[in-house]
């Protein structure tokens, strides 16, 4: 039977932390036995010029002039890509700032040449928050930008620039940024299109535990209304050279994550996957997240830019052998997917 908000909130603050885990990991066993997915895949953060400042962000120069300012051109990314290829990328993750400069066209060359020089690759770009921007540029309605962008070659979006969907936090640590409401309506749009995406939550910041329900129940009653989301991404938010790490001056607990993993699971009851992102939480939490509901630990990324602006301590890639091995591990089996969770032989 599914879950109220309010029986989700009473697991999180009361239950042991070994009787959570062990549900959650019953719930994520009845969905996928002892496999776990991940994907070869390579992250291309194309710039980090943004038109935003969020207060969590240490990624992202408001200057082009900036020290550390970048902005790779069709032909670096073409190369980057390549390379992934070269790997056994099946996924090209494509998320970066809001750069004041580029045309919606320069956006739809990027995935339309990628496509041409690289078909057998799943493209999943942009954050609900560039497809705002993209529609802002070009003058033109969310469903004309996504119609465009899945012509030119996207297979899904990421399913970054959730943050935390209630509206107060939201106001209080990306207050310029598109509202919830309209970060929704974008995946409602690609949903409906037969674009499928992600979700994220960005947690462990000045949001309560109530906030992260709040969020749970919109991703929730949005897959019930409009199914199209693969996963549910919580992302650990990190203080190092940003606004808002002068308030909140550590990342999470260990037990926080694993709490809001094994919630997650037990709540998001219409989501096929929680991911355990190993970027953020650090490898042996993610390993233990695999005990906890997690049923995906994403990719390989190669060149992880975002989080390690913002003080992640992990390595910036992993290569498939210690993928494959670190889930053996655990007892469990690993299976490589694409974007779309089709499994590779
Ligand atoms: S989180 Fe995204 S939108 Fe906000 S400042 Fe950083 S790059 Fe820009």
């Amino acid at each position: 039977m599914r879950i109220s908000k309010e029986d989700a909130l009473d697991l999180f603050k009361n239950a042991p932390l070994p009787l959570l885990c062990q549900k959650a990991n019953e719930e994520k066993e009845k969905r996928h036995g002892k496999n776990v997915f991940w994907v070869n895949n390579r992250q291309i953060n194309y710039t980090n010029v943004c038109v935003l400042h969020c207060s969590f962000c240490s990624f992202s120069k408001i200057k082009k002039s900036d020290a550390n300012a970048y902005d790779w051109n069709l032909q670096e990314i073409t190369e980057k890509a390549r390379d992934a290829v070269r790997g056994g990328a099946r996924e090209l993750h494509i998320v970066g700032g809001l750069h004041p400069d580029h045309p919606f066209e320069y956006y739809i060359e990027m995935l339309s040449s990628l496509r041409k020089d690289f078909p057998g690759v799943n493209l999943k770009a942009f954050t609900a928050v560039e497809i705002c921007h993209f529609a802002k540029l070009s003058g033109r309605h969310v469903r004309e930008v996504l119609a465009d962008l899945k012509n030119a070659g996207l297979d899904a979006l990421p399913g970054g620039g959730a943050e935390l969907l209630s509206e107060e936090i939201r106001h209080r640590i990306c207050g310029k940024k598109e509202s919830g409401a309209e970060w929704l309506e974008v995946h409602r749009e690609a949903h409906k299109m037969g674009i499928p995406t992600n979700a994220t939550m960005l947690f462990g910041h000045i949001e309560s535990i109530e906030d992260r329900l709040e969020h749970l129940e919109l991703l929730r009653n949005l897959q019930d209304e409009a199914p199209g989301f693969f996963a549910f991404i919580p992302l650990v938010y990190h203080p190092e050279k940003n606004a808002l790490g002068i308030r909140v001056k550590e990342k999470t607990s260990e037990e926080d994550i694993l709490r809001t993993i094994a919630v997650s699971r037990l709540y998001l009851d219409n989501f096929p996957h929680i991911k355990a992102y190993w970027i953020q939480t650090g490898i042996s939490t993610a390993m233990k997240a695999l005990h906890a509901g997690a049923s995906d630990l994403d990719g390989t990324i190669m060149e992880e830019k975002i989080t390690h602006a913002a003080g992640a301590e992990t390595a910036i890639g992993m290569s498939p052998e210690r993928m494959r091995s670190l889930i053996r591990e655990e007892g469990l089996v690993p299976v490589e997917r694409d974007a779309l969770y089709d499994v590779i032989q």
